[in-house]
């Protein structure tokens, strides 16, 4: 079992601390995670202590700990976050779209607007988003897909035409799709991406990994276990985990 998306400091709810990476890593072994690696929003860069992950990780040869960042995609910062991305030897990058222009649309606050706009043309603009990110040769992993139904607005248009192009990106530039199981605990309350997109998926063979987006330790590994499940039941054999930007097969038949 593999969690790789996992947040130390939360929302900066908390330090990067011995102890507090301590409390993620004895989680992880509550909940059976064999792979799990820390994946922390790039907007706190200043707050993260990379380095210490990797010195605490050697209290624990039973897990495989990993370091990654999840990186906003915004058009136009390519470079700069790139530079960031080379200064570490990150096991693996997290791609996501949290933002359309400058509008951080999962917001609570934001739900009001989700329903105040025409739907199709608010997934059009997060899947171009998507897409752009897929291509800018950036990313190991695309985070929580299909976000942008988190207050549970949806297309008219079947969602699998408004994210064909992005589906297509994914799979020509290799990158891998996570079960993000943090959805169920939002209003849209279910994981992402949703059963028909992760059907699609499978029918392009875009890999898949797997993802609790915890923003605290108790919530290491949540559902993953049936996320698993529900991944074995479309025929996936495999799951993606990452060693310094290079895939790894877990088996899970
Ligand atoms: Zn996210
Ligand atoms: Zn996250």
């Amino acid at each position: 079992m593999i969690d790789l998306h996992v947040h130390l400091i939360g929302h900066m709810d908390r330090l990067a601390t011995r102890e507090n990476i301590r409390d993620y890593l004895e989680q992880a072994r509550i909940s059976k995670i064999r792979q799990i690696g820390f994946a922390d929003h790039d907007l706190y860069w200043d707050q993260l202590d990379l380095p210490l992950i990797r010195e605490v990780a050697s209290e624990y040869p039973d897990l495989q700990v990993r370091v990654g960042l999840e990186a906003e995609y915004s058009v136009g910062q390519e470079y700069s976050l790139s530079q960031m991305i080379k200064s570490f030897e990150f096991d693996y990058i997290i791609g996501s779209v949290h933002e359309i222009g400058d509008w951080a649309f999962d917001y609570p606050s934001e739900e009001r607007a989700h329903f105040q706009q025409d739907s199709d043309e608010l997934y059009s603009k997060y899947f171009a988003l998507v897409e752009k990110a897929a291509c800018s040769g950036l990313f190991s992993i695309v985070g929580h897909f299909d976000l942008i139904k988190i207050f549970n607005a949806r297309p008219k248009t079947d969602v699998r035409i408004l994210a064909a192009r992005a589906l297509e990106a994914i799979k020509d530039n290799g990158l891998v799709v996570e079960i993000n199981t943090n959805g169920r605990y939002k209003p849209v309350n279910e994981f992402y991406p949703e059963i028909k997109l992760l059907e699609e998926m499978k029918k392009m063979e875009i890999p898949f990994t797997l993802g609790s987006d915890a923003h605290e330790a108790k919530v290491v590994g949540r559902d993953l276990w049936e996320a698993r499940g529900i991944l074995k039941t479309l025929g996936v054999k495999e799951l993606i985990g990452f060693k310094k930007q290079r895939q790894e097969l877990f088996c899970i038949e």
